[in-house]
């Protein structure tokens, strides 16, 4: 155990191998001391949520390229109902 805390539940750090872990998070933790260490930190992290992004951007121009879109969904504006 050591004298770090978790910076977000508070709980004690281990180090396991040589990397810092929370074990309630279950998750690595990177010690950072400056604002510009958090961006790099945390850069594979928004890259990789970029890439789910866009991933699902491309399938859903894919499909519509395709014509597997039905029109249906394509219409943004409801009938107007008549009376
Ligand atoms: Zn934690």
């Amino acid at each position: 155990m050591l004298s770090e805390m978790c910076p977000v539940c508070n709980s004690p750090l281990f180090e396991i191998r040589g990397e810092l872990r929370c074990i309630r998070c279950d998750k690595p933790v990177v010690k950072v001391h400056e604002e510009s260490e958090v961006l790099v930190a945390s850069a594979p992290l928004i890259l990789t949520r970029l890439e789910n992004a866009i991933t699902d951007k491309l399938d859903v121009l894919t499909n519509l390229s395709r014509g597997r879109v039905s029109r249906r969904s394509l219409k943004s504006s409801p009938k107007p109902s008549h009376p």
